[in-house]
């Protein structure tokens, strides 16, 4: 064995009571630091011939990279939809390493199992029926990949071709509303292309699709299509009618996949159940794990009705890995093969805090949400772009000095938010989704967000 390496095998202990240091240090010092750093473009280093060590490698990080790394894990970051992560999600994190499980094959443990489960419990918790099936994906836009490429499969199904043996062979029709753009991306990847989505028109000022219209679109396509619903836009949180659309399916024939990134989250809670009334009936769904459910980045869930299909699209045949059975192996299921156990986190995470701890975080996000739209409306420089239907509040200054006021708040790195465009006007994002965000962090917020403004009239 290389000499350094041994060295630091026989130092395990040492590292890992380092490391978890750090941690700790990274995790407590969350309040102070900054909340979006500037970015800092140090000086790059060699490949070293001769390594240098855990403890050296560990300063060369703390000394060049961590002091610019942004306190996204942290309260204040309303970035995105950048959820934190909890204690337990974390622990299960590190677990995830330390036991390096590679959840494709059963023929070597019962990590599979693991992440079955998991999938199992994520249905009770979104209230989906037992009989959706799932697996672990990197995030959303993979999850819409994963929908849209069933669906294209399912598409040639139905003229009587498999998409997954011949490839395309017709039109594969696409009708949405207010898509996310990683179904453009997702559409770019599946060889269908970008325009191949067909927008339908939005509900008057709206990001829900007008179903009326759809109905026209579906009638006027007579050919099996997809429509990808919307649960959760990302600048007003809203939902597609979920129950009227699902009614259409009596007319035409298509497959619903229904992007619910984090709109899902709705589910947990009798507040906002009511938007996603039908989720339960979609061919497939997306929902992230890395947003609300607070679990580390990377992971993702793809749920659909369809088995099936699923092995259809997904299988990887070689005889070494086993050819699928009753209950196939994870490598023919997922656009991976060999991955991460992604299910550990989110199964230490439901374990600990239930579906309970979860109703807090979703409503107390959205108290948050309403309680800042509250000072937006009290304050004659703000215009609030949207009513506030969940987490998400998007708002705009009067003087349309938008991007001066986010570059300010970001240099002054107290609270991070991203800009945006709503039907055509431009404004700015303030998403919760942290479990860790409080009361007083509003109060942070709000001054930063005052602090800014009067250095906007300085000038
Ligand atoms: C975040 C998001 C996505 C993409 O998710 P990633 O996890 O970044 O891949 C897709 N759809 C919606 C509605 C989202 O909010």
């Amino acid at each position: 064995m290389n000499p350094i390496l041994e060295n630091d095998l026989q130092h395990m202990d040492s590292i890992l009571e380092k490391t978890m240091q750090t941690a700790l240090g990274v995790l407590n010092g969350l309040e102070e630091r900054r909340v979006a750093v500037p970015p800092h473009h140090a000086q790059t280093v060699d490949l070293p011939e001769t390594g240098l060590g855990f403890d050296v490698t560990l300063e060369q990080f703390m000394l060049r990279y961590a002091p610019f790394f942004s306190g996204s894990a942290g309260s204040r970051y309303l970035g995105f939809v950048t959820g934190g992560t909890t204690p337990a999600a974390l622990a299960g994190d590190w677990l995830t390493s330390a036991f390096d499980q590679n959840p494709t094959s059963g023929l070597d443990s019962s990590a599979p199992d693991l992440e079955r489960e998991t999938i199992a419990m994520l249905c009770q918790f979104f209230g989906l029926p037992s009989d959706y099936d799932g697996v672990f994906v990197s995030g959303a836009t993979m999850s819409n990949f994963v929908g849209l490429a069933m669906a294209r499969e399912w598409i040639g199904q139905q003229h009587g071709y498999s998409v997954a043996q011949n490839g395309v062979q017709g039109t594969i029709p696409i009708f949405s509303g207010a898509a996310h753009s990683s179904t453009y991306k997702a559409l770019s990847m599946l060889g269908l292309g970008r325009n191949q989505l067909q927008t339908v028109p939005c509900l008057p000022n709206r990001e829900a699709i007008d179903v009326a219209l759809l109905e026209e679109r579906l009638a006027a396509c007579a050919a099996p299509a997809t429509v990808v619903a919307n649960a959760g836009t990302v600048n007003t949180v809203d939902f597609d009618d979920l129950t009227a659309i699902l009614e259409l399916k009596k007319r035409y024939p298509f497959w619903l996949h229904v992007d619910a990134a984090f709109g899902g989250f709705a589910a947990l809670s009798p507040r906002y159940q009511h938007l996603v009334t039908g989720l339960g009936a979609a061919d497939s769904i997306c929902i992230d794990a890395h947003k609300w459910l607070n679990v580390p980045y990377d992971a993702a869930m793809s749920f659909s009705l369809h088995p099936k299909l699923r092995l259809e699209v997904f299988q990887n045949s070689a005889v070494y890995l086993g050819m699928p059975t009753e209950t196939p192996d994870f490598v023919h299921l997922t656009p991976e093969n060999s991955r991460r156990l992604r299910a550990l986190p989110a199964w230490f995470t439901l374990q600990a805090y239930g579906r309970s701890g979860y109703q807090e975080i979703v409503e107390s996000c959205c108290d948050l949400a309403t309680q800042l739209a509250a000072r937006i409306l009290s304050d004659a420089r703000l215009v609030l772009l949207a009513e506030v239907r969940m987490n998400v509040v998007c708002f705009a200054l009067k003087n349309e000095q938008n991007s001066k006021f986010l570059e300010l708040l970001r240099q002054q790195g107290e609270v991070f938010m991203t800009p945006t465009a709503l039907h055509g006007q431009a404004g700015i994002r303030a998403a919760f989704s942290n479990w860790r965000t409080t009361a007083t962090d509003l109060e942070r917020i709000w001054s930063a967000m005052q602090h800014c403004f009067n250095q906007m009239e300085a000038i």
